[in-house]
């Protein structure tokens, strides 16, 4: 069995902007050979079993190293590898893949080339800048910035006597010799220019300007980053829509469990901020499943079943699953759920709850369940961990209540590296609270940092750690934490524009 080499473009930065080949090959690599440039979570992407193998070239060292790189994959893919070389943007812009190419072809080598979305036309996309545009450029030249100086073939003459876009790449550190080639060759000084670093990250950052004063406008400005030159540049003002989300530039802490946060991760970076994921804790199996299988067992007998979350949900299903049985057990059982995200979650399975209370409270239930309970049994699913009242008041009710512990919320000891420069956290509930506050009785690393609440309970939570909210959701669901996260940057920011 002969091996083959996939030469993949990664993409521009963004983790999104990844092919679905390219996604495909990873998790289906023997051997992922990359550029250190690639997104982390690009690379993280590499299945378990595969060898991981930065590539990545540094400038100063290129020649040697592109041998080395050379040679890694041809034997990879001799020993039978499924080989996948993942390279920056696109790997035939600028990205030495076509010596790549010709390097396996020549060593009989069998490869495929996976285009990638070039950071050359999805940086300008990702400041405002359109490549072409039908007032200002009829063509788009990709130029190498790396070999500006005097000796090389750059046709400057050509480049300036184009009215057309032109993109730099790796070529900030030739910026003067750029701007001066084109100078000479006739180029006006008041040609827009524009310098994008970090395109397509949370990092990013556009300077716009001209001929005569991008140079001195991106001083110290930090790669990799590309220079563009041309009419189009203009419209970055009025089309600029990535730079200017209302939490660009923000890091948001999401103290959820991983198992939960997705939906808050994706809200968040959809509004632009930069998320930091510190899980207080995680999901866990009960300590015991004897509750659990006390209620499925004589899942039929009850006349209500009271599902308190999501991960309760879950944990129900999975575990009647594991007794061979389905939802058909509960027919003729009344279904109540406590919050609108654990009522969507019972619907995904085919049941419509008969009761789901406004607020994410369980006892937000009570006033809508019979004051007499006598001979009524219920079964509260929920975590080892949870308030009693509910439980406590339909039996004052007279009720005969099981508690099913269907999982139980473990702290997660999670390193506080990433907790720098933190603008805003965000809290889902009491328990993640007591947990933060616990592990990080110094907040230092958090000072200045606004907090963000999603509802009553998680606000009292945070009071009674000697803090305040500065923000609490208007309703306990995820998009209104993530408005409120929204609304607290922006009144920040025009707080500090009055002060
Ligand atoms: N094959 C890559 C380019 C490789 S050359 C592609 O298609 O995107 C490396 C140069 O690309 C850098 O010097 C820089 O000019 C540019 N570049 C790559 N990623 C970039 C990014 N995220 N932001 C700005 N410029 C980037």
């Amino acid at each position: 069995m002969s091996g083959k080499v996939f030469l993949v473009g990664a993409g521009p930065g963004d983790p999104n902007l990844l092919t679905l080949r390219a996604a495909e090959l990873i998790a289906t690599a023997d051997v992922v050979a990359t550029d250190a440039l690639v997104a982390p979570e690009i690379i993280a992407r590499t299945p378990k079993t595969a060898e991981l193998i930065y590539v990545g070239k540094r400038s100063g060292a290129h020649s040697v190293q592109q041998d080395q790189t050379n040679r890694i994959l041809i034997d990879k893919a001799k020993q039978g590898k499924r080989v996948v070389r993942l390279k920056g943007g696109d790997p035939f812009v600028f990205g030495r893949g076509g010596e790549e190419a010709e390097e396996l072809a020549a060593a009989g080598v069998e490869f495929e080339i996976v285009p990638g979305i070039s950071s050359s036309i999805a940086g300008p996309a990702y400041a405002g800048i359109p490549v072409t545009h039908r007032a200002h450029a009829t063509s788009l030249t990709l130029v190498t910035g790396h070999e500006a100086d005097e000796t090389t073939g750059i046709d400057w003459e050509a480049l300036a006597r184009m009215h057309g876009t032109l993109v730099f790449l790796m070529g900030i550190a030739n910026l003067p010799v750029i701007v001066r080639k084109l100078r000479e060759n006739g180029v006006p000084a008041s040609r827009p220019a524009a310098v994008i670093s970090k395109a397509t990250t949370m990092q990013q950052r556009t300077v716009t300007g001209t001929l005569e004063n991008i140079e001195q406008r991106a001083t110290g400005i930090p790669t990799p980053a590309l220079i563009v030159v041309g009419g189009v540049v203009q419209l970055h003002e009025a089309i600029n829509w990535f730079e200017s989300k209302p939490l660009f530039g923000k890091r948001v802490v999401v103290t959820r469990a991983r198992e939960q946060a997705s939906e808050l991760k994706r809200l968040l970076e959809e509004a632009g901020a930069e998320v930091v994921q510190f899980p207080m804790i995680e999901i866990a199996p009960p300590p015991s499943f004897d509750s659990l299988d006390h209620v499925i067992d004589s899942c039929g007998d009850y006349q209500w079943l009271i599902f308190t979350s999501s991960n309760g949900v879950d944990a129900f299903f999975d575990r009647l699953r594991h007794h061979g049985k389905d939802a058909r057990c509960l027919s003729g059982v009344m279904i109540a759920a406590v919050g609108e995200s654990t009522a969507s979650d019972l619907r995904l399975r085919g049941i419509e709850p008969d009761l789901v209370p406004q607020k994410f409270i369980s006892t937000a239930l009570l006033p809508l369940l019979d004051d007499d309970q006598r001979g009524v049994r219920t079964a509260v699913i929920r975590a080892a961990q949870g308030r009693d009242d509910l439980i406590d008041e339909l039996r004052r009710r007279g009720g005969e209540v099981d508690l099913a512990v269907a999982y139980e919320t473990r702290r997660v000891t999670t390193a506080a590296a990433d907790l720098h420069d933190i603008d805003i956290v965000t809290f889902t509930s009491g328990s993640t609270v007591d947990n933060f506050f616990e592990v990080l009785p110094d907040a230092k690393a958090l000072d200045g940092a606004l907090l963000a609440s999603i509802g009553p309970t998680t606000s009292e939570a945070i009071r009674r750690h000697g803090s305040k909210p500065d923000i609490e959701a208007s309703n306990a669901t995820i998009a209104a934490l993530v408005e409120a996260v929204i609304n607290l940057s922006r009144g920040e920011r025009s707080a500090r524009s009055a002060g």
